[in-house]
């Protein structure tokens, strides 16, 4: 049984025994104890969200001039990985006459590889 239902059963019999102002304050804690409850949850989400970024960057390896997941050839954008920690493959290479280019499909950032390894933004 949960605290909130032990509470409303604390909660009926203060009722059927009449103490309406002890009733009163029960209901009033019942009501912070779903908010308490609700933040919890709340907060329970936020810190495994934190834990998988937090995995997620340590996996991270910087290869100039893009970002790769450990184990994986495919180049991540660098600029949704350093503004947003979001690990998004590129779309590429695209032969151009610069050099590779390469797509986000998140950000729709473009980024030519030159063949010295320097990194453009288009
Ligand atoms: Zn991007």
């Amino acid at each position: 049984m949960s605290l909130i239902d032990n509470l409303k059963d604390v909660a009926e019999v203060v009722r059927k025994a009449g103490n309406i102002d002890l009733y009163r304050r029960i209901t009033a804690l019942e009501g912070e104890v779903i908010d308490v409850t609700r933040e919890n949850r709340h907060l329970q989400l936020e810190n495994e969200e934190l834990k998988t970024k937090l995995s997620l960057r340590a996996l991270m390896v910087f290869r100039s001039p893009f970002w790769y997941s450990e184990g994986d050839d495919v180049p991540n954008c660098p600029r949704c990985w350093e503004s947003d920690q979001k690990a998004i493959h590129l779309q590429g290479p695209f032969r151009v006459v610069a050099g590779n280019r390469f797509d986000c499909p998140e950000c729709k950032e473009c980024f030519i590889a030159e063949r010295t390894g320097r990194l453009e933004l288009t």
